[in-house]
C-alpha cells in the first residue's frame, strides 16, 4: 500500500501541498510535496543518529543491511508493481533490478564484515629512533557523517531509496536523507517503508533513514546545502548535477558532491575485428543501444571505425537490428522530450548524414542512427554530449591516426570498449594509454551495458562521467566514498574506535 507521506526518523509526514505521479500505465496516485523544513527536520535527525550509528559494530550494520534487503523482497510483488507502472520498465526488468538492489545490500554487508575496507596501518612506536622518536601512529577509515542521496530515475530501486549510494552510506555507519526522485514516487514510498520496517527490527535509531520527495526544487537545494549533510550521492543529468555540485562547493564548508553525470561510452573498432565480424558487432550493438530504451549511462552512443567496406557493413548490420526495434516508453515525458531534443540537435549539425530515420511521439522512443566523419567530430563539440535513448552516432575516421585522435578528443567517458582480434594489438596498444585517461572502466570485445557489482568494478570516471574521478557509485569500493582516513597517535586502545579491534 502506497502511504504517499514523506519518511522523517521513523514518522510518515504530510505537507500542505501535494502532487500527482504520471505513471506510464496504470492510475495516478498523490504524494506530499517535499519542504526545506522537512528536509531540516530530516538532517538533524540524521545527525541525531550518527551519534549512535556511527560508532555501531559492523555486525549491527551488516544484519541492518540484511534485514532492509529481506524487506525488500518481501515487498517484492508491489514493488514491481507500481515500478513498471511508474517507469513503464517491463516487469522482468524490475524483477531483475530488485535481485540487484537486494544482492547489493547483503555483498556490502559480508563485506565490512571482513573488515578490509577499513584500511587499518599501524605505525608503532619507536621510542628510542634518532634524532627523534616515532610516537604510535594508528590510522583506520571512519563514516563521515549524515550523507544526501538523489534517486535516479533510471534505476528506480538499484540507485534509487535502497540503492547503491544508500547501500554504500550505511554501511560506512552514515545515515542517510533520500531526495525521492518525482518519476517513480510510489516506488520510492513502498522501498522507504522496507526500511523503515528494518529500522524498527534491527532496533536502530530512526533518524538513520529519511526520505523527503520531491515536487519542488526547493527540496533538492536545501538537502545539500544543509549543513549537517557532509557528502551527497547523485545520479542524473549533466545540468542538474552541476547545478547541485556547484551549490556543494558554495557551501560555507564545501562538501564532497559525488555525481553521476553521463557518458557516450564510445567503442572502437578496429580493423582486423572489422574485418572478421563487422556484421555480428553492428547487429549486437543494435541490440546494446535500444536495451530499456537506451536509457542506461553506459549506453554505447558512439562507433569510431575506420571507413571502408567493414564499416559500411558494420552500418547496415546496425541499422538492420535498428531497424526491427519498436518504440520503447521512456521513463518521464521530460526524458522523452530531451531525447527529441537531443536527436533534432544531432540531426542539425554539419556533416551529419541520418541513416536509420523512424517517428517517435509524446512518451516513446525509437531509434535513430547518424554518420559523421572523423574531421565533423573534431569539428563539433556538441556531438560528444550524451543524448539521453536509443540513439546511435558512427564516426568513420580516416585511418588510425585519425582514430587516436577522435579518442584523444574525448572528454571523461564511465567506459570505453575496444572490438579488436589478434591483428589489432599494436593499435590497441596505442589506444589503450588514452583511454585510460578517459575512462573509468575500459573493455575489450564486449557492450558496456551491464554493471557488474563486485569488488573491481569502477562506475565513474574523469568529469563529466563523474564529479569524482577518485570515487566509483557501483561495487564495495563505493562504500570508500563515505569514510574518511584518521591517524590516532599515541591513543590508548580503550579510546580506539571499535572497528580498530
Ligand atoms: P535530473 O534532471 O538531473 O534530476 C535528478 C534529480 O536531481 C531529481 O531529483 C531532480 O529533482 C534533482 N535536481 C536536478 N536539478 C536540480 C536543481 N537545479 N536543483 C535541485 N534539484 C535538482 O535527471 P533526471 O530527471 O533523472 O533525467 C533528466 C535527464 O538526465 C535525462 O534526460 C538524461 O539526459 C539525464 N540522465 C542521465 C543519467 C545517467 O546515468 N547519466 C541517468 C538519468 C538521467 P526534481 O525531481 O525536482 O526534478
Amino acid at each position: 500500500m502506497i502511504i504517499g507521506k514523506h519518511l522523517v526518523a521513523g514518522n510518515w509526514v504530510g505537507s500542505d501541498r501535494t502532487f500527482s505521479s504520471d505513471p506510464a500505465h496504470g492510475p495516478s496516485h498523490d504524494f506530499a510535496i517535499g519542504t526545506p523544513e522537512l528536509v531540516d527536520q530530516a538532517c538533524h535527525a540524521a545527525e541525531e543518529a550518527f551519534w549512535s550509528y556511527g560508532y555501531s559494530s559492523r555486525e549491527t550494520r551488516a544484519k541492518f543491511l540484511n534485514t532492509i534487503a529481506d524487506e525488500i523482497d518481501a515487498r517484492g510483488d508491489a514493488i514491481t508493481e507500481i515500478g513498471t507502472q511508474e517507469t513503464g520498465l517491463p516487469e522482468g526488468r524490475l524483477n531483475g533490478e530488485r535481485g540487484r538492489t537486494v544482492g547489493q545490500l547483503r555483498l556490502f554487508a559480508s563485506h565490512i564484515l571482513a573488515g578490509d575496507y577499513l584500511d587499518k596501518r599501524h605505525d608503532a612506536a619507536l621510542p628510542d629512533r634518532q634524532p627523534l622518536p616515532r610516537p604510535d601512529l594508528k590510522l583506520v577509515q571512519r563514516p563521515i557523517g549524515p550523507v544526501a542521496v538523489f534517486g535516479a530515475s533510471n534505476f528506480p530501486l538499484a540507485f534509487s531509496t535502497a540503492g547503491g549510494d544508500t547501500a554504500a552510506a550505511l554501511a560506512a555507519g552514515c545515515p542517510v536523507v533520500v531526495k525521492g526522485h518525482s518519476a517513480h514516487p510510489g516506488t520510492s514510498d513502498i522501498v522507504a517503508q522496507a526500511i523503515d520496517a528494518a529500522i524498527k527490527a534491527c532496533d536502530i535509531h530512526p533518524g538513520v533513514f529519511s526520505q523527503i520527495q520531491g515536487g519542488d526544487r526547493s527540496v533538492g537545494q536545501a538537502v545539500v546545502e544543509h549543513p549537517l549533510i557532509k557528502a551527497v550521492g547523485f545520479t542524473g543529468s549533466l545540468a542538474g548535477g552541476r547545478a547541485l555540485f556547484d551549490l556543494c562547493a558554495a557551501r560555507p564548508e564545501p562538501i564532497p558532491f559525488f555525481g553521476e553525470l553521463g557518458s557516450v561510452n564510445p567503442m572502437f573498432l578496429l580493423p582486423a575485428a572489422m574485418a572478421s565480424r563487422a556484421e555480428a558487432v553492428g547487429k549486437g550493438w543494435a541490440g546494446s543501444l535500444t536495451m530499456g530504451a537506451g536509457q542506461f549511462c553506459t549506453n554505447p552512443g558512439i562507433a569510431v571505425v575506420i571507413e571502408g567496406r567493414d564499416a559500411e557493413t558494420f552500418i547496415q548490420a546496425a541499422v538492420a537490428g535498428l531497424g526491427e526495434v519498436g518504440p520503447q516508453t521512456m521513463l518521464t515525458d521530460g526524458i522523452a522530450q530531451a531525447y527529441q531534443k537531443g536527436r533534432d540537435t544531432i540531426r542539425g549539425t554539419a556533416g551529419v548524414r541520418e541513416v536509420l530515420t523512424t517517428t517517435c511521439d509524446l512518451r516513446n522512443a525509437t531509434p535513430y542512427l547518424f554518420v559523421t566523419t572523423g574531421k565533423d567530430w573534431l569539428d563539433n563539440e556538441i556531438l560528444g554530449e550524451e543524448v539521453f535513448g536509443p540513439l546511435g552516432l558512427v564516426v568513420t575516421v580516416k585511418d588510425e591516426a585519425e582514430m587516436l585522435t577522435v579518442a584523444m578528443s574525448l572528454q571523461g567517458q564511465l567506459t570505453a570498449t575496444l572490438y579488436l582480434d589478434d591483428g589489432d594489438t599494436a593499435l590497441g596498444q596505442k589506444l589503450l594509454p588514452v583511454l585510460e585517461r578517459k575512462a573509468g572502466r575500459i573493455l575489450t570485445n564486449g557492450f558496456p551495458t551491464g554493471v557488474e557489482v563486485s569488488d573491481t568494478m569502477v562506475h565513474g570516471g574523469p568529469y563529466p562521467a563523474s564529479t569524482n574521478f577518485g570515487a566509483t557509485s557501483v561495487g564495495t569500493m563505493s562504500i570508500r566514498r563515505f569514510l574518511r582516513p584518521v591517524c590516532y597517535q599515541n591513543m590508548p586502545d580503550a579510546l580506539m574506535p571499535g572497528d580498530w579491534g
